[in-house]
């Protein structure tokens, strides 16, 4: 039923839209003209105001025909850097790729363009089909900041599909970790290297004594990183502040909140050996959730993809994406490959085939009958 020439089009020209995270008005222009010519009403909401971006998140209900229970489908409109000039070239064989000097787009235009391509299926075929709900949100790639100013009351759903992970079609997140990041500045005392060096508060050498003693990778049931350290302004002053960027994930809250106090405790002490003063905060990225595999949203996928000859595998990903914040919401959902490979890097690809049957899964899903 799908139309793969219509579906690789449309793929196509989202992905070679320009769509920074921030940056999704054209993106959602053309959305919004595919809405419109399916006859689905929409509406957006004023995110992109609330985050300093040009668009907010679009949302469209489409009214079903069978008394089914709403499923929401989800997509995010945004890339990755470098997300401008992109072109679509296509190899034979049906690889898809960019020209290599920037991603492909896949991660996440795939997902809209199967999606709107299982919507055109319906209409043309006038197919009787189940309510159906549509999020796309933006600035997914900037930690899910969009989705954070959706109003989630406004969603019937109680089951979501968000096409949203790396790999083969036919597998999805049923797991996924809470992801918090934190931010330490040290705070000692500035002075000449060379004419009162002991006056000074060495802040860098603080803080290396922590990092030193902050074991990183993977710790536990914990994965830690520091990754960003900033301090210093001359080789002949005693640094007066160093400030140190991480990130704690885990699929154990409680183990998250556990390594994150210890953390604290090791650049505390490191602190305080060296007289300087510490400053700690944290921001919670997202909860982590686990979807039970007997939940319908689960058996639905799983009987799809069954249909469709495809694996139906569940994994657990360490990466966060708008499903966490939707299950927070009472909305329970799998992260859905839609067919995108090597995502955040310029070797991103798809296939005209994967494409093809990511489609036919999201019919599969809209048209079961549980
Ligand atoms: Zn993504």
């Amino acid at each position: 039923m799908i139309n793969k020439e219509r579906l690789l089009t449309l793929f196509a020209d989202l992905a070679e839209t320009d769509n920074p995270s921030r940056q999704e008005r054209e993106i959602c222009e053309k959305l919004k003209e595919k809405l419109k010519a399916l006859d689905i009403p929409y509406e957006e909401d004023d995110a992109g105001a609330k985050i300093g971006g040009n668009c907010g998140n679009l949302y469209a209900y489409v009214e079903g025909d069978l008394d089914l229970p709403p499923i929401l489908l989800s997509a995010h409109m945004d890339n990755v850097d470098p997300a401008c000039g992109k072109k679509a070239v296509f190899h034979p064989g049906g690889r898809i790729t960019s020209d290599g000097s920037t991603v492909l787009g896949a991660d996440d235009l795939s997902g809209i363009a199967i999606i709107l391509e299982a919507l055109t299926v319906l209409k043309e075929l006038q197919i009787p089909h189940r309510p159906i709900e549509l999020v796309f949100d933006v600035a997914e790639e900037a930690y899910c900041i969009g989705i954070q100013h959706f109003d989630f009351s406004r969603l019937r759903a109680r089951d979501v599909y968000v096409f949203d992970i790396d790999g083969p079609v036919g597998y999805a997140a049923s797991q996924a970790p809470t992801m918090i990041s934190f931010q330490a500045e040290f705070q000692g005392r500035g002075a000449h290297a060379a004419f009162a060096p002991e006056d000074g508060i060495h802040a860098i050498k603080a803080a290396a004594k922590a990092i030193t003693d902050i074991e990183c990778g993977r710790v536990g049931d914990t994965t830690v990183n520091i990754g960003i350290i900033n301090g210093g302004i001359a080789g002949n002053i005693v640094p007066e502040h160093c400030s140190l960027t991480g990130e704690v994930r885990s699929f154990s809250e409680e183990s998250a909140h556990r390594k994150l106090q210890e953390i604290e405790a090791k650049m505390r002490k490191a602190a305080e050996e060296a007289g300087a003063e510490l400053t700690f905060t944290i921001d919670i990225l997202c909860g982590a959730y686990q979807v039970d595999h007997t939940e319908p949203v689960v058996r639905r996928f799983q009987n799809a993809c069954a249909k469709l000859g495809l694996p139906g595998g569940l994994v657990s990903t360490y990466g966060g994406s708008v499903n966490n914040h939707f299950y927070h919401q009472g909305i329970h959902g799998l992260v859905v490959a839609p067919g995108m490979n090597c995502c955040h890097s310029k070797e991103e690809y798809t296939t005209a085939e994967e494409l093809e049957r990511a489609a036919d899964l999201v019919l599969e899903l809209i048209l079961a009958k549980e």
